[in-house]
């Protein structure tokens, strides 16, 4: 579908399933799309969530991505991203946000992975982040309800650090050190915007998802 098709008026639209606030910022900073405008389910009045129940990043980016097709008809694109920690065995991983509670703050997520870590020295911390972004078009002609899905990874490689430093990003930032800091070294939580989207995981994975925006015309 052309992105165009999908404008009631003017500049057409691209949804993102998302209700973060952070992830949001984070993908129009990243996205900058030049001939399109990016909406939230929030800025669109949509309510309701999908269930969240899929075994990797990408099935549960592609639920969300689905959601908003059905909801808007709109192009959507949706971002799962979380945790793999070496030493939980890639856990807490689709459970990240999560990981302290259903309704877990991202302080009371940071401190369990404190304790779960705790003695361990820099060298068994290491950790990734993953963020699958999942991308779904409406068919044009198709059956009812039809679309297509795409789907682009990136992945950012640190360590948890030993307490929580800076307050900048979101979510584990104030507890991940990238692997280009030495042990100890700044936390994404002291990373500029702009330090954090040269290497994240969201700007790998959007990096890649780029080329299908465009495509679609955005
Ligand atoms: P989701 O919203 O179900 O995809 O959960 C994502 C989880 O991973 C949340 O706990 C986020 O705080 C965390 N997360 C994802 N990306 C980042 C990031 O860039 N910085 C910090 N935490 C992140």
């Amino acid at each position: 579908m052309s992105a165009a098709v999908s404008a009631a008026k003017g500049r057409p639209r691209l949804l993102v399933a998302t209700r973060s606030e952070h992830k949001l910022r984070e993908l129009r900073e990243l996205l900058e799309l030049e001939h399109g405008d990016l909406v939230s389910l929030d800025e669109l009045g949509v309510p309701g969530d999908p269930i969240e129940d899929g075994a990797t990043f990408e099935t549960n980016a592609a639920i969300k991505a689905r959601f908003g097709v059905h909801a808007t008809g709109l192009p959507t694109l949706a971002d799962d991203s979380g945790l793999e920690v070496d030493a939980l065995e890639g856990g807490p991983g689709v459970r990240t946000r999560r990981y302290a509670g259903e309704d877990a703050t991202d302080e009371q997520n940071n401190r369990k992975l404190l304790a779960a870590l705790d003695g361990l020295p820099p060298d068994r911390r290491g950790a990734r982040y993953v963020c699958a972004l999942a991308l779904a078009i409406p068919a044009v002609g198709g059956p009812r309800g039809g679309l297509h899905i795409r789907l682009a990874r990136g992945t950012c490689r640190g360590r948890i650090a030993m307490a929580p430093r800076g307050t900048g990003g979101f979510g584990y930032d104030p507890i991940f050190e990238p692997a280009s800091e030495p042990a100890g070294g700044r936390t994404l939580g002291l990373w500029t915007p702009a330090e954090k989207h040269a290497i994240s995981h969201r700007a790998r994975a959007a990096r890649r998802m780029a080329p299908r925006l465009a495509a679609l015309g955005f």
